[in-house]
């Protein structure tokens, strides 16, 4: 793991000292004559003050240096996780949960099985139901998505607990991708993967990514993901929703198109044609 602050002390040749999140040295403001010490520089960001002088910078900009954002999102990435981990215990999964073995409404059961699909008939709320485990950054799983296994099922879905904010699912892909389709709902994203398109992610809804998605974006950017495509549903509140996120993920830095499906169509109809050509087209 590089180490993008301490490689640039050691290149100019700086002393330093460790002190909890930042590096301590002598002051770079050419008029403080600092004898002793007093200008902290963030471990991760390099963003440096002076408790003496009150002299402000970044390191990189102080030495006209630039920086490859990346192994600075990834060293907050693993900050965060620290911290979520350390208050988070995650659902367990319920007693005598049967693990899902055969297809479901044309997903293989390799990639069902690969979700962690599963049944319970010990928790009501999530009986007659194929439920996914939904984990977040720190791996565990914090909300339980249920979907009825009959067509005409009421209601359809069900989040379990209910009320949860919801992370963008799954978390992490597969390493080497440099984009991701972005999706509204878990069966879009299942018949996606299921057909081969390996970096795809769910939003549950087309609104939930509307909060926290510099939040929510931060694994993708620390994996490197450069281009996100909306890929809603192929009605009007799906289109709509499209537009409003394009300009919020731009802002976070990524390249953003948006991929129109043809009137009534989700991407969880997809066939193997379609898929086929939208991979083509969006690893090109
Ligand atoms: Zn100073």
């Amino acid at each position: 793991m590089s180490d993008p602050v301490l490689e640039l002390l050691q290149k100019q040749g700086l002393g330093y000292q460790v002190s909890g999140r930042d590096y301590l040295i002598r002051c770079l403001n050419p008029e403080h004559d600092d004898s002793n010490p007093s200008f902290r520089v963030d471990r991760v960001t390099g963003v440096a003050h002076c408790f003496s002088c009150g002299f402000k910078t970044n390191i990189f900009k102080f030495y006209g240096v630039f920086t490859n954002p990346v192994p600075i999102k990834i060293a907050k990435l693993k900050e965060k996780l620290a911290e979520l981990k350390t208050n988070h215990l995650g659902l367990e999964l319920p007693n005598g949960y049967t693990p899902y073995t055969k297809s479901f409404r044309g997903i293989s059961a390799k990639t069902l099985k690969w979700f962690g699909a599963f049944y319970t008939n010990q928790v009501e709320k999530l009986q007659d139901r194929i439920v996914f485990p939904i984990k977040d950054i720190t791996g565990k799983t914090v909300v339980f998505v249920a979907r009825h296994t009959l067509s005409n099922g009421n209601p359809r879905y069900v989040n379990y607990p209910s009320g949860v904010k919801m992370p963008l699912y799954p978390t992490y892909l597969p390493s080497g991708y440099k984009s991701m389709v972005l999706v509204e709902g878990i069966f879009d994203m299942l018949n996606l993967y299921d057909k081969g398109l390996e970096n795809v992610v769910a939003c549950f809804g087309t609104n939930t990514l509307q909060n926290d998605t510099k939040q929510k974006l931060l694994p993708f950017k620390a994996q490197g993901i450069t281009h996100v495509y909306i890929m809603f549903d192929g009605d009007e509140a799906g289109r709509k929703a499209a537009q409003t996120l394009k300009p919020l993920v731009e802002e976070d830095g990524f390249v953003v198109e948006i991929v129109n499906l043809n009137d009534d169509t989700d991407p969880g109809e997809l066939d193997q044609d379609d898929v086929n050509s939208i991979k083509e087209y969006i690893n090109k």
